[in-house]
């Protein structure tokens, strides 16, 4: 793969990533390290048990994030490359690293935007305002994530995102996400679910709709509002 043009994607990505909270901002550059969850390994029950989110993060997640290092240190060209570049080149990627970094980032992102139930706030003003415009009601735009998340049969995630003008509703394929080069809908993600069954298939088994629904109560809107502020050009 060619690289001599990613630093230039540093800056641009960077505020993405460093918008988050600390153990999220430190597993941004290589070698990277798998955050602690922000929270007990029980502390999103009843939507996701205890067993669930130990296996996804120590495991599944870790899982992703040795490949990646793997990768970074077996190509020397790949030294000192953010990992916010690597998404932003994707499609020059080969499919491991491709994978490996867009299930870092995903999941490092994912445990950041939930919250044991009851201490997850309630969307800011802001938010709900842009939530009014672009679907109508906060509702309405949950209704719309879940019906993505439901449609997309194969594994994946199920994303808001800031497109530069609007909030969207997009899934992607496998680890890949609004941040890659060559996806449908790019953009700067405000939430994002797994789809994977891996991620609920414990608790649901196969239903995926209990799970997207029964989301929304561990839904970290302190965070997600956070996100939406560093990257919407609203008024503030
Ligand atoms: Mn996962």
């Amino acid at each position: 793969m060619k690289l001599t043009s990613l630093p230039l994607a540093r800056t641009f990505c960077m505020a993405l990533l460093l918008s988050g909270s600390a153990t999220f901002a430190a597993a941004s550059e290589a070698p990277y390290s798998l955050p602690k969850l922000p929270y007990p390994v029980d502390a999103l029950v009843p939507v996701i048990s205890p067993e669930s989110l130990a296996i996804h993060h120590d495991e599944t997640h870790k899982g992703y994030l040795n490949a990646l290092n793997r990768a970074v240190e077996n190509d020397p060209k790949m030294e000192g490359v953010t990992l916010s570049a690597l998404l932003a080149h994707a499609s020059k990627l080969d499919g491991v690293v491709r994978s490996s970094a867009g299930g870092h980032y995903n999941h490092s992102f994912f445990w950041t935007i939930m919250a044991p139930v009851g201490t997850g706030g309630t969307p800011s003003s802001g938010l709900l305002k842009r939530v009014e415009t672009d679907f109508g009601s906060l509702e309405k735009m949950q209704s719309a994530i879940e019906a993505a998340g439901e449609t997309r049969k194969e594994s994946g995630w199920v994303w808001l995102v800031w497109t530069g003008t609007k909030l969207a509703v997009t899934t992607t394929r496998n680890e890949d996400n609004p941040l890659m080069d060559d996806v449908e809908i790019q953009g700067s993600p405000i939430i994002a679910i797994d789809l994977w069954e891996h991620a609920y298939f414990l608790t649901y088994q196969a239903r995926r709709a209990d799970y997207l629904h029964a989301w929304w109560t561990v839904a970290n809107w302190k965070e997600i509002n956070s996100r939406y502020a560093l990257a919407s050009t609203d008024p503030k």
